[in-house]
C-alpha cells in the first residue's frame, strides 16, 4: 500500500518535496497557513512540470497525473490520514516545536514525522512529541526536483525502523539518502555555511567583488555556482538562522554570522525570493 504524504509548508522547499513525491505516484496534501503560499506552491509545481514536459523528460499525461495527486489544505488536520508527514515550514524553532506538538496530536500511530529543517535539532523537535522514535530529519536540497541528495538525520531516539523506512522512501522517489547524526548543521550545513559566511566576510572586507568571489570558487574549485549566488538561492534569512544554530549549538565564534549578511537580511534583501540579495533578480 502506497504511503500518503502530507507536506507542511508550501514554500520553495515544500512545493519541491510535494512535486517529487507526486511524480513518484504518492498522493500528497500540501498544508500551509497562507492561502497565497498554497496557490503559489501549486503554480510552481505546474511550472516546473511544464519545464520537464518541454525538455521531453515527461509527457502531458504524466504531468496531469502528477498534478492530480496534489491537493492542498490550510488546515493541519488534513495530515490526519497521512502515513508520512514532512514538515517544511519556516526555519524557526518555536514554530517547528509548535507544529510537532500539534502533529503528535493529529497524526495516526506509526506515521513518520519528518522535518526538512536545515539546522534545528531533530532530538529537540522529537522531544516535543510522545513518539520520538518516529521523528527523523529528511533534509532535501534546493531545488528539490533537481538535487539528488536527501540527508537523513537520526535524533538520539529515532528508531532503526523509522530510519530504514525513511531511507527506503528517499530511494522510492529516486533520491540518494545519506545518513547523519543529529549535531548542529548536520553534515551539509556544518560545512557549507562557514564557506558562505566567509564569502560574505570577503565581500565586506573588499577582498573581492561579489562577481570575483563567485568566479574564483566556480572556476577555481569547480563548484557549479559561487557561494554568494548559492546564498541568494537558499535565502539569506535562512543562512543567518542556520549560522545562529551553529554558533549557539557549538559555541565556537568561528560560526558567528557576518555583519554584512545580517545587514542584508535587516534590509529585507533575502535573495532570489525577494528579488534582491547579493544580486538583483528580475521578477518571474
Ligand atoms: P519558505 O519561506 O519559502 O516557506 C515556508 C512556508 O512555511 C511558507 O509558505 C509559510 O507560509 C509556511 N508556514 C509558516 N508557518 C506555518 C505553519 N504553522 N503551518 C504551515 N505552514 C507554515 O521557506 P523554505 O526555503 O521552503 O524553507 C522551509 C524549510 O526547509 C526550512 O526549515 C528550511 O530551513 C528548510 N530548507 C531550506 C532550504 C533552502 O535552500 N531554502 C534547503 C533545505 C532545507
Amino acid at each position: 500500500m502506497s504511503d500518503r504524504i502530507a507536506v507542511i509548508g508550501a514554500g520553495q522547499m515544500g512545493n519541491g518535496i510535494a512535486h517529487v513525491f507526486a511524480q513518484s505516484d504518492f498522493p500528497v496534501t500540501i498544508i500551509d497557513v497562507s492561502a497565497a503560499a498554497l496557490e503559489r506552491g501549486v503554480a510552481t509545481i505546474r511550472r516546473n512540470l511544464d519545464r520537464q514536459l518541454k525538455k521531453g523528460t515527461i509527457d502531458a499525461a504524466a504531468l496531469e497525473a502528477t498534478m492530480g495527486r496534489v491537493s492542498t489544505s490550510p488546515d493541519m488536520d488534513a495530515a490526519a490520514d497521512a502515513s508520512v508527514i514532512i514538515e517544511a515550514a519556516t526555519e524557526n524553532v518555536a514554530l517547528k516545536f509548535d507544529i510537532f506538538t500539534r502533529l503528535d496530536a493529529i497524526a495516526p500511530a506509526g506515521a513518520i514525522l519528518a522535518s526538512n529543517t536545515s539546522s534545528i535539532s531533530i532530538t529537540q523537535i522529537a522531544a516535543r512529541t510522545k513518539r520520538p522514535a518516529d521523528v527523523i530529519g529528511m533534509h532535501f536540497m534546493n531545488p528539490v526536483p533537481v538535487m539528488q541528495l536527501v540527508e537523513v538525520i537520526r535524533g538520539i531516539a529515532t528508531s532503526d525502523e523509522t530510519t530504514a523506512r525513511t531511507v527506503a522512501l528517499a530511494k522510492a522517489i529516486g533520491k540518494t539518502p545519506c545518513e547523519a547524526n543529529d549535531f548542529p548543521g548536520f553534515i551539509a550545513n556544518r560545512i557549507l555555511m562557514p564557506m558562505i559566511n566567509e564569502a560574505f566576510y570577503c565581500l565586506m572586507e573588499h577582498v573581492g567583488t561579489a562577481e570575483s568571489i563567485d568566479t574564483v570558487m566556480k572556476l577555481g574549485m569547480n563548484h557549479p555556482m559561487g557561494p554568494l549566488t548559492l546564498a541568494d538561492f537558499i535565502g539569506l534569512d535562512t543562512c543567518v538562522a542556520i549560522l545562529d544554530v551553529l554558533h549557539d549549538g557549538i559555541g565556537d565564534p568561528k560560526y558567528r554570522a557576518c555583519p554584512l549578511l545580517r545587514k542584508y537580511v535587516d534590509a529585507g534583501w533575502l535573495g532570489r525570493k525577494t528579488g534582491r540579495g547579493v544580486y538583483t533578480y528580475a521578477s518571474t
